[in-house]
């Protein structure tokens, strides 16, 4: 079921976006060769807490999976597309690409947001897929307007990212989000226009394109967590959480 939020709850949601937001660039900056995963989920989880706030993703437990996420931020590093577990074991070194993906609770209400971030100097290649992901994002969030489909989001990132001949997830999709991390409808990266769910003021979704350098196929590792590339070619991922209103969506999840 599709929930439109309240005035109020609109507001507890755009203080923790812009909350989530600034969490998310300071932990951007943090990383650099020689950080461990590990070192960015502690810092993450650290900010959030100062906040007085929760940490949406710690000890969620997903349909299906084998054990609650065991951390705050999700740090998904070269292959790895999405729901990276972070680690002291995993140094980053310069020319990775690492996604990083936090769920904040404000005052009961979730908001989500993802970026992918080059460690030190990266390959022409991975800097290139870094700006057409972003740049997918953006085009994601042009596509909303109320009256609009999930279909039309989805139909715009595809035509978008498929002229860059990159591989779009398609297991994994945006969401509703806000009285839960994941709400209702579910929004694929890919799709025909005017089809799917219509969108309607008052909805909050989040957008987030998972763009692989090769073959659209993921694996989801032994851990039950980790999805990778299923040919070992780098992804990246960018997200915001949007609220859809009369005219220009507003994105929530900004400083
Ligand atoms: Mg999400």
């Amino acid at each position: 079921m599709v929930i439109i939020k309240t005035p109020k709850e609109i507001k507890i949601l755009r203080e923790g976006g812009r909350r989530l937001a600034a969490i998310l660039y300071k932990i951007k900056e943090q990383i650099k060769p020689g950080v461990s995963s590990k070192d960015l989920d502690s810092y993450a989880h650290r900010l959030i807490k100062e906040g007085g706030d929760t940490p949406a993703f710690l000890n969620y437990r997903p349909a299906g999976a084998p054990k609650p996420f065991p951390a705050s931020l999700c740090v998904s590093v070269n292959d790895e597309v999405v729901h990276g577990i972070p680690s002291s074991k995993r140094i980053l070194k310069e020319g990775d690409i690492v996604s990083i993906d936090l769920g904040l609770k404000h005052k009961g209400l979730f908001t989500d947001m993802a970026l992918t971030v080059p460690v030190g100097k990266v390959s022409p290649a991975a800097a290139k897929l870094l700006r057409v992901t972003e740049e997918a994002l953006k085009i994601a969030i042009d596509a909303v307007a109320a009256g609009n489909t999930t279909g039309d989001i989805g139909s715009a990132v595809e035509s978008f990212v498929r002229a860059h001949k990159y591989g779009i997830v398609e297991v994994l999709a945006g969401h509703g989000v806000g009285r839960a991390i994941h709400e209702d409808p579910f929004i694929p990266n890919f799709g025909r226009a005017g089809k799917g769910v219509k969108l309607a003021p008052g909805m909050v979704i989040a957008l987030e394109p998972m763009i692989n350098m090769g073959t659209k196929n993921v694996t989801l590792d032994p851990d039950g967590y980790t999805f990778r590339t299923a040919d070992g070619k780098p992804s990246a991922h960018f997200e915001h959480t949007i609220l859809i209103r009369e005219g220009e969506p507003e994105i929530l999840t900004k400083i």
